[in-house]
């Protein structure tokens, strides 16, 4: 049989990286007519760290490429607690009752199946998938870019290297990308830290708390972040991350994996799962949150960052799903236009306002945690809100005065209360 990679071709673009981001760019791309390759450093599935939840509004953008099936749960409802005492259920559409089916629901995914569905639908519109192959290297030459790949060797099998070239490249390789360093962007990106781990579980119909319908969030049992416990079809994902950081990139904190295993042990208790945490698998992961507009190109707009790579994770509520989604197909369309050139304000554009408000907003959600959740998160209205919000379907702005007022309002009727006595 011919060695399918003996003689690489010239590609109108490259794609590095095969997670959301990067499988709708290539998809969206070879759909138009491009010769389009996927380089994907890991063989799939993969697990990725992740919470896997997504606002339903990411529906429409991946409703020609994965079947619903990929979807795990819809959730409907969001329980909230401060450090696990009493909870404050919220529904997604407002509508206080579980199960109501709302078009709204969140989905839950699992990343490995997800990511895998994707890449599928991409090779299934014609992009060639170079699977277990690393990106070491970028040269960028006037007429083309060249691209370093390796592939490790195995017990018995050595390890290869090919060049390829393309008239394009997108970068859609998550929190370190390498595609980023050599087009020199994103120089000092902004880096949080999540750990998760998966706690095998089954549904029981009869359990008032662990619902395959409710997600579970927690503001207390850990300071600038917050702890999570999202359902899954065998599992439940647990994790907690650092979101507003003492450090520009958490992985230099040394106490950073210590505080998030901490709260995540908390957490678990406070949900009756601390006896079955034992030997699970740990996985931490960075998280590359928003920090002002930059640009996401190269000069020449040959080079188009996406996803993680190009830092597009909310700084308030730490999603990126969505995010790289939509970047991963506003890149593509711009290439297929021929104007890589106005992709970086197509996405200042689609998400910038809404960000720096989510931004603005990081001080007050971390730096009074108890406050916001009091007089914020806890109101039976907030859990709609925010659904919509990270659906893109409210905007963030006016927010920051909102919950202000909100806070102070709360704390003058505290005090009025208070006076009474
Ligand atoms: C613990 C945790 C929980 C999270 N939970 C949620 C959540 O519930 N909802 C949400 O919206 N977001 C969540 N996020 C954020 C979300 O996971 C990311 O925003 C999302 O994965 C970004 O997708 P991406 O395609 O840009 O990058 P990734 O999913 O990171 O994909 C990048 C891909 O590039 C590959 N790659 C990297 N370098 C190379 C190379 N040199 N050569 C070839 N391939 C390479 C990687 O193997 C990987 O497959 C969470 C993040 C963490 C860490």
């Amino acid at each position: 049989m011919a060695d399918p990679w003996a003689d690489p071709a010239a590609y109108d673009l490259v794609v590095c990286g095969a997670g959301p981001a990067g499988a709708i760019a290539a998809a969206h791309a070879a759909r138009a007519g491009l010769r389009v390759a996927l380089v994907e450093k890991h063989r799939l599935p993969r697990h990725k760290p992740c919470g896997g939840g997504m606002p339903a509004t990411v529906g429409p953008e991946l409703a020609a490429l994965v079947p619903e099936a990929v979807r795990d749960f819809g959730i409907t409802l969001m329980r909230h607690t401060w450090k696990g005492g009493e909870a404050q259920l919220g529904s997604v559409d407002g509508v206080d009752q579980p199960g109501s089916g709302s078009s709204r629901a969140l989905w839950m995914v699992q990343r490995p199946l997800f990511d895998q569905a994707l890449v599928q639908a991409a090779v299934g519109a014609g992009v060639e998938f170079w699977e277990g192959w690393q990106l070491r290297h970028v040269t960028v030459e006037p007429q083309e870019i060249l691209l370093d790949l390796r592939r490790r060797g195995g017990a018995e099998v050595p390890p290869l290297e090919r060049r390829v070239t393309t008239r394009h490249l997108i970068g859609a390789d998550g929190a370190g990308s390498v595609v980023a360093q050599s087009a020199g962007l994103r120089r000092s990106p902004r880096i949080g830290l999540a750990l998760e781990l998966e706690v095998p579980h089954r549904w029981d119909p009869a359990d008032p708390v662990l619902r395959p319908d409710t997600l579970h969030l927690d503001y207390g049992v850990i300071r600038q972040g917050y702890a999570w416990a999202f359902p899954k079809a065998d599992h439940i994902n647990l994790g907690a991350g650092l979101f507003r950081l003492r450090h520009r990139d958490a992985r230099r904190d040394p106490t950073a994996r210590t505080t998030i295993r901490a709260a995540i042990q908390t957490y678990a208790a406070t949900l009756g799962l601390e006896d079955r945490l034992e030997g699970l698998r740990v996985h931490a992961h960075p998280l590359p949150v928003w920090d002002g507009p930059e640009p996401l190109q190269s000069a020449d707009g040959r080079i188009l960052l996406v996803g993680d790579a190009a830092g597009l994770i909310n700084p308030l509520f730490g999603d990126g799903l969505f995010h790289a989604i939509r970047s991963g197909r506003l890149a593509a369309e711009c290439l297929i236009a021929g104007r890589g050139l106005d992709y970086t304000r197509q996405i200042h554009a689609l998400l910038a306002e809404d960000f720096e408000a989510a931004r603005r907003l990081t001080w007050l959600f971390y730096g009074l945690p108890g406050l916001t959740f009091r007089y914020g998160i806890a109101n039976p209205r907030a859990t709609a809100v925010a659904a919509r919000m990270l659906g893109g379907e409210i905007p963030f702005r006016g927010l920051p005065r909102r919950a202000l007022v909100r806070i102070a309002r709360g704390l003058l009727g505290q005090g009025a209360r208070a006076g009474a006595v």
